[in-house]
């Protein structure tokens, strides 16, 4: 079975010009959403991970899945405001403006080894800015994994430039 059959290409998305890769298909797939959270983990299998930490909103489902597989703790990192207790917030560039995700600030402790996960990574700005967060935590961030990578837009590699190892599944 190849992963990219259970992802559907929405043109237009949310603007004009967008391939919007849309994983609900995926995750709708029992065999699909299975296979690649088995292939998230299959690096780390039997190590030692503290936590996943997972970007809002799909990086929860693949994460939350990750970290029972992995038998880690997850940790939610969010649009600012979203979160009830003290955070820590980092700016980051949309194509058009800033935004700020953020995490509470007792989410993880120093030197816990900790995989990042979401959906996708395109531009990598949104991958980059929870890397710095966590990094901001004293974690340490064992990879970052995603089911789909977009090559051209060159987020996975400016994501291994900062030392992170990337996992992608397919592209
Ligand atoms: P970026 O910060 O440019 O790497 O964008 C990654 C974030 O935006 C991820 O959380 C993705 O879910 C979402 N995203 C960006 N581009 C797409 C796309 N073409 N299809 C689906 N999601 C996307």
């Amino acid at each position: 079975m190849d992963l990219r059959d259970a992802i559907r290409t929405i043109p237009d998305y949310p603007k004009p010009g967008i391939l919007f890769r849309d994983i609900t298909t995926l995750l709708g797939d029992a065999r699909a959403f299975r296979r690649s959270v088995d292939q998230l983990v299959a690096p780390w299998a039997g190590g030692k991970i503290d936590k996943i930490a997972g970007i809002e909103a799909r990086g929860f489902i693949l994460g939350g899945a990750v970290a029972h597989q992995l038998s880690s703790g997850f940790v939610p990192i969010r649009k600012k405001g979203k979160l009830p207790h003290t955070t820590v917030r980092i700016a980051y560039s949309l194509e058009y403006g800033l935004d700020e995700m953020e995490m509470h600030e007792d989410a993880v402790a120093a030197g816990e080894r900790v995989i990042l996960v979401d959906d996708l990574i395109a531009t990598g700005g949104t991958a980059t800015a929870a890397v710095q967060l966590l990094r901001q935590m004293g974690a340490e961030v064992v990879a970052a994994c995603f089911v789909i990578d977009l090559p051209d837009l060159g987020g996975a590699d400016r994501l291994r430039a900062m030392g992170v190892d990337v996992r992608t599944l397919v592209a």
